[in-house]
């Protein structure tokens, strides 16, 4: 351990950024103090960034700077150019991009020692970096572009896949222990690192594009982990911490996200669950019955309480701020007004919390579907703005539904339902709604931003 200043401040540095990084992940928990936590997350990674930019072991900063100013371009380009829609897919190219890091730093540790001078667990964690650190970069890449639409986004999937991909997963791990007993042997390093990043795609290519943030939650849980390994190989304590955090934390998501869907993890990894498009469920008996825009805008207007229910047509129809307007033509005119949030609604965690509080909608006014499901029987106007599969009664009425088990928002128990989509089109699952087909629902078809300004427009004339 040197003593000299430099290295104080950097482990204060380091520390900081730690207590940062925790304290920011606990702000994130809760929709209140997410953007709080989000900023300090952000200064804790700016602490680091500006301790280790005075690690003694800089011998020059051209590359440093190189690599510093192509980044905040790349970043910052991604942040005012990628449209809030396109979130999931940005977020799996962050993913890629940090794991692609580690097992480049892992490559290069390897290349500079070649493992021999290193004990045993140093070479277990760079190894560990390695194997992770690659798989994650190509399964990230792939979920990026299924969620893209650069490929196919159904599972891609062939006879007898399992088995190559258990072969190769078991390879990929035979090839990662022997380097740790034999630290001799670069050749089996390497190989374990191209297979590594064979992996990734082999994964990833047979999971549907509805799977995708569980997946990519997964791979962000992996890619933390992988910067924990980095940071044993390197002896950097607040890339042990954030990585390990990141690890955690990713992993508990996906596990909520999974119960959120009633699925198992295994059953996403290996289900192939977007191939089921257009498949079982109740046959939806009954016609939808349209309304006028006029008419609902009256049943609005002189409702005592409406909910909206937000879905993945909010997101896509950018209709946050429409619906906020809505909401606040309804309560200048008296109108209780709550907003019902299932946690998967839309297609990344926390999607619908993220647009509804880029409208400035108050968080006490979003109630989680635990607190709004017993309300609906006191709600005179469930309104379902782009959901579709979060309120589909046959997860809660029809055990051989392919979602039957899924919690739901119970919009069907309020006292009218007015479905706002284009047509007829299905959600996520691809499965009917017999929601649609009950004597409590209207529909009311168009874009949902158009519609809910509309609506906002009839309600001031009412
Ligand atoms: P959904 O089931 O995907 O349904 C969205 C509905 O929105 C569609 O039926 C579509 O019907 C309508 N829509 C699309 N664009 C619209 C627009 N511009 N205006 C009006 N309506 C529009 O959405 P959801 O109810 O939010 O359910 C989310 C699904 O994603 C669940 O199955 C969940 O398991 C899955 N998922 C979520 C996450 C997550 O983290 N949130 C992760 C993985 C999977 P039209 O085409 O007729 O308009």
């Amino acid at each position: 351990m040197e003593a000299s200043g430099v290295n104080y401040f950097l482990e204060f540095t380091y520390l900081i950024a730690s207590i940062l990084f925790i304290l920011g992940l606990k702000g994130l928990s809760h929709p209140e103090t997410a953007r709080r936590g989000m900023f300090m997350a952000e200064a804790g990674m700016l602490a680091a960034i500006i301790g280790t930019l005075f690690h003694h072991g800089i011998i020059t900063y051209e590359w440093i700077a190189a690599g510093l100013i192509i980044g905040t371009i790349i970043g910052g380009l991604m942040a005012v150019w990628v449209p809030m829609t396109a979130m999931p897919q940005r977020t799996a190219l962050s993913h890629a991009f940090g794991a692609f890091a580690a097992a480049l730093v892992g490559i290069a540790e390897f290349m500079l020692h070649g493992g021999l001078t290193m004990p045993v667990f140093t070479r277990s964690a760079l190894g560990f970096e390695v194997m992770l650190g690659s798989l994650t970069t190509t399964g990230s890449l792939i979920a990026a572009s299924k969620l893209q639409g650069l490929i196919r986004g159904t599972p891609i999937q062939f006879k007898g896949q399992q088995y190559v991909n258990a072969l190769l997963f078991a390879s990929t791990v035979g090839c990662f222990l022997y380097s740790v007993v034999n630290p001799g042997a670069p050749g089996v390093f390497y190989t374990m690192t191209g297979l590594g990043f064979l992996s990734g795609v082999m994964i990833v290519i047979p999971i549907g594009s509805a799977d995708m943030p569980v997946v990519m939650s997964l791979l962000n849980s992996y890619a933390g982990l992988a910067a924990a390994a980095t940071g044993f190989v390197l002896g950097n304590n607040v890339l042990i911490i954030a990585g390990t955090l990141d690890g955690f934390s990713g992993f508990i998501l996906s596990i909520l996200m999974c119960k959120a869907m009633n699925r198992s993890i295994s059953n996403v990894l290996f289900g192939g669950f977007g191939a089921v498009h257009h498949t079982a469920g109740a046959a939806a008996t009954g016609e939808m019955r349209e309304i006028s825009l006029e008419d609902a805008a009256v049943r609005l207007a002189y409702a005592n309480k409406v909910v909206f229910v937000p879905g993945y047509g909010l997101a896509t129809a950018q209709a946050q701020h429409a619906v906020r307007d809505l909401a606040t033509a309804l309560e200048e005119r008296g109108v209780t007004v709550k907003y019902g949030i299932h946690p998967v609604a839309g297609r990344m965690p926390g999607h619908m919390n993220v647009l509804l509080a880029e409208a400035n909608v108050p968080y006490g006014d979003l109630y989680e579907m635990e607190r709004i499901n017993p309300e609906f029987p006191t709600t005179d106007v469930a309104v379902v703005v782009g959901a579709n599969d979060v309120v589909n009664p046959d997860a809660r009425d029809n055990s051989n539904s392919p979602i039957a088990g899924m919690p739901i928002l119970e919009v069907d128990k309020a006292k009218s339902v007015i479905v706002l989509k284009r047509g007829q089109g299905r959600g996520f699952s691809g499965l009917e709604n017999p929601l649609f087909y009950k004597p409590v629902t209207s529909m009311l078809y168009g874009d949902a931003k158009a519609s809910l300004s509309q609506l906002a427009q009839e309600v001031k004339n009412v």
